[in-house]
């Protein structure tokens, strides 16, 4: 199974119905990331679908809203809630950018989401599998099916520019500093 279209677009023909619409969601949440990217936050984007429709949607916010809670995970689950009027949301799908780190996880399992669909692995935070699994830990009543790499190249280098930008901003800052 190939995920990762390159840039030319994605040729249909070789992707099944479910890996098309996988595609089409993990682009929502790129689109929800670079709402991140925009406020200079780290740009994490995410989007919960029920019945193929789109009923919550987050960035990270963490630096705009002063909060650990203001996570893309996070704020998807919170509007999912509303709109389905129940904080279990049972037959939903979240798709996110980067592996979720532990307090995400947690929400996860908590929301007793069934299937969670990720762009690219976190291995210092990421709590699907990389510095611990919760979203697969037999001790808990609910356990989640993932799927990793889905346009996994696409995030990565959304990350990676922002990361690069963000030195190049801090340098340029502090030259400033020494020549006052
Ligand atoms: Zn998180």
């Amino acid at each position: 199974m190939k995920m990762q279209p390159k840039s030319a677009g994605v040729n249909k023909e070789n992707y099944t119905e479910d890996e098309l619409k996988d595609i089409k969601y993990m682009k929502a949440a790129i689109g929800q990331a670079k709402k991140a990217y925009a406020l200079g936050e780290v740009p994490i984007g995410c989007v919960i679908v029920y019945e193929d429709k789109i009923i919550g949607r987050g960035y990270n916010r963490r630096n705009t809203d002063k909060t650990p809670l203001a996570h893309a995970e996070i704020t998807a689950i919170r509007k999912a809630g509303k709109v389905i009027k129940d904080w279990r949301l049972e037959g939903c799908k979240l798709y996110v950018t980067l592996e979720p780190c532990q307090m995400c996880a947690g929400a996860i399992v908590q929301a007793r989401i069934p299937e969670v669909i990720m762009a690219a692995e976190n291995p210092k935070a990421g709590c699907a599998g990389s510095v611990m699994d919760i979203l697969n830990n037999p001790d808990f009543n609910h356990q989640v099916v993932v799927k990793k790499g889905v346009l996994e190249d696409e995030c990565s280098k959304l990350l990676k520019d922002f990361f690069i930008e963000l030195r190049a901003r801090n340098k340029a800052e502090k030259e400033q500093k020494g020549n006052l």
